[in-house]
């Protein structure tokens, strides 16, 4: 492990395919349409417990249950794996070694949203979210009367940091920086690691990555959900993009939706998901509206500073079941990981935009 961690290597990585897939290429500006098919559901996360996820959304869309229900429970999914350090029970803490979560629901078939900030202890923000959308008026909750509204509805207060998450809260602590008094002794300090602390040899990994699902159901019907444990070791009460509707994420009936992962204050500042569901809306395909989300904030920064452009990846798809996946960084294309009728597959889209 290298000794200096920043924030922003925690963005952006990429996760191995779960066994059994299959990949297909995306269709970038330069390749006619794709073959879009419905009911689908798709997620950011192309690992298995995405793959997991997949096969319940999908299972309850054959059941007949609706978009709304295929991505919130196959989120659930996601937000229940303890292994996962970026979503849901398992994410990574933040600067105090509490674990908060954000998340969001967007129904299209009857226009409502729901979503919670900087919730704690409670292992499915994107179940209580639902609840906020659909039992009250309101939109948003956040915090600790966000926790009291869920545990009124049944939700269980739990512990959501694993062990696993501890541990790498710590490791962050002890070397995040060499001129406070977490991490080795001063007179230690600059000698070989390896020789004094057994403990720092061993790897760990960093990591971490909201999850989009989105699905359109055999009604035509469109729903999404994003949800996070937000930037790792944020400061405490930090909220992202995630639980802000247009941000993290967008749902339109008539045209489609998108999600957002990656550093959620530039796609807080260009409304993202509601970007790409507009730019689709005027005709744009969902790859090529997840490509003009990045070139909006590249646009944005161009006479500020041209170098700058944050970690994002952005997902999409439309009414017709065609997606579109993108990505600002990593060494290949992003990729989403879908379920049709024709099975479960990765889709790689592209890296950049094309524009
Ligand atoms: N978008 C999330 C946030 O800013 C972080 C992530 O996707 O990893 O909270």
């Amino acid at each position: 492990m290298s000794s200096k961690i920043t924030r922003r290597r925690f963005i952006g990585r990429s996760f191995s395919l779960g066994a059994g897939a299959f990949l297909f290429r995306g269709f970038s500006l330069s390749a006619g349409p794709q073959k879009g098919m419905t009911p689908l559901v798709i997620t950011s996360h192309t690992n298995q417990t995405g793959q997991a996820a997949l096969e319940k959304g999908w299972s309850l869309l054959m059941e007949g249950k609706t978009a709304l229900d295929a991505v919130e429970k196959a989120a659930n999914v996601i937000e229940l794996d303890p292994e996962g350090t970026g979503v849901g029970y398992g994410g990574l803490p933040n600067e105090e070694g509490i674990v908060q979560l954000d998340a969001s629901i967007m129904d299209g078939r009857t226009y409502s949203a729901g979503s919670v900030a900087c919730l704690e202890n409670i292992k499915t923000p994107c179940s209580v979210a639902r609840i906020i959308m659909e039992e009250t008026d309101h939109v948003m909750m956040a915090g600790n009367d966000a926790l009291k509204f869920a545990k009124k509805w049944g939700f269980k207060e739990e512990n959501l940091l694993t062990e696993k998450a501890r541990k790498i809260w710590l490791r962050w602590k002890t070397e995040i920086s060499k001129s406070d008094d977490w991490g080795l002794p001063d007179h230690l300090r600059g000698l070989k690691k390896k020789k004094i602390n057994n403990r720092m040899s061993e790897e760990i990994q960093y990591r971490t990555g909201t999850t989009n699902v989105l699905a359109v159901d055999k009604n035509g019907d469109i729903a999404g959900v994003t949800t996070t444990s937000g930037l790792s070791f944020k400061i405490p009460g930090r909220v992202g993009d995630s639980p802000i509707i247009g941000a993290g994420l967008y749902v339109d009936n008539e045209v489609g939706a998108a999600g957002a992962t990656g550093r959620g204050e530039d796609v807080i500042k260009c409304c993202a998901s509601f970007y790409i569901v507009m730019r689709m809306k005027e005709g744009r395909t969902p790859q090529q509206a997840c490509e003009d989300a990045v070139a909006l904030i590249a646009e944005k920064y161009k006479n500020i500073n041209p170098k700058f452009m944050p970690g994002e990846k952005f997902i999409a798809v439309n009414k017709r079941g065609e997606v579109g996946c993108t990505s600002t960084r990593g060494r290949r294309p992003a990729r989403l990981s879908l379920q049709t009728a024709e099975g479960y597959s990765v889709y790689e889209g592209t890296k950049g935009s094309s524009r």
